[in-house]
């Protein structure tokens, strides 16, 4: 129910905070400049109603690769982050909300985050966390279809195509959290990593199932770090721009 920001108004109003911010833009190797645009309803009035005022605002932060240590995460079968039918591929706040206390629960239990599954029949996989859930699994990149519940992440979308860019085989596709058990108990290399704009590729290190850990590949020739060195290459300039994913701030 919130107006869409007109696109030119959005672009203009990033461009002019990280003109104006370009001295906190990290010169490190592993750093960049977080760039995190919202909107909130801003109407004073108590009631529930869709508001008729709005505020647009842009918030940026230098930040830096912040999960250094390989994930370990839990499989959930008993909460959900978004159901079908609801807001879960949208960036909407009330998504994240319902995510923290069983996210919470996991970090009790030693987890990192929590792999969710989808409300329906808790088989498929969905998000690692705050992050799209991609699988490379002996050497083809899989990552569960686009649905209602999957947020549209862009990263994924980078990874995807740069993937095929590269040759790689990719597939969107349902996935069940099964298939990686068998994958794995059959002895295949199973990656798994998380994909979002600040950690770019989070790889994960282990997957709990019903108690029974485990062990995703991590080595440092990984497909997932490959796919992150090119598109971290992309955005420093470094690799050609192919798809013009770039707009330089002067
Ligand atoms: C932000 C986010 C992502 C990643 O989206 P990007 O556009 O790649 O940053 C994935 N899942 C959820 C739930 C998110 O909030």
């Amino acid at each position: 129910c919130m107006p869409a920001v007109p696109h030119g108004l959005f672009v203009e109003a990033v461009r002019n905070l990280v003109a104006l911010d370009a001295d906190w833009v990290p010169t490190d190797a592993d750093g960049s400049l977080y760039i995190r645009p919202f909107m909130i309803a801003s109407e004073a009035r108590i009631g529930v109603k869709v508001a008729d005022e709005y505020l647009f605002m842009i918030v940026c932060s230098p930040a830096f690769q912040y999960y250094t240590q390989p994930l370990r995460i839990k499989v959930e079968t008993d909460y959900v982050r978004a159901a079908d039918g609801g807001t879960g591929e949208a960036k909407c706040g009330g998504n994240y909300g319902g995510a923290f206390y069983p996210t919470a629960l996991a970090r009790e239990q030693g987890f990192d985050q929590v792999l969710w599954t989808d409300g329906k029949t808790h088989e498929y996989i969905e998000e690692s966390g705050t992050m799209n859930a991609m699988f490379c699994i002996d050497g083809t990149l899989i990552t569960p279809a686009r649905s209602g519940s999957i947020l549209d992440g862009v990263t994924r979308d980078s990874l995807m195509t740069i993937a095929r860019d590269k040759g790689i085989p990719v597939e969107e596709r349902p996935i069940k959290y099964s298939e990686l058990v068998d994958a794995l108990q059959a002895g295949k290399r199973v990656e798994a990593f998380g994909a979002g704009t600040a950690a770019v590729v989070a790889p994960i290190a282990t997957i709990s199932v019903d108690g029974k850990d485990y062990t995703c590949y991590t080595g440092s020739d990984a497909i997932m770090y490959r796919l992150r060195d090119w598109l971290l290459e992309v955005r420093k300039g470094i690799a050609p721009d192919n798809h013009n994913w770039n707009y330089i701030v002067v």
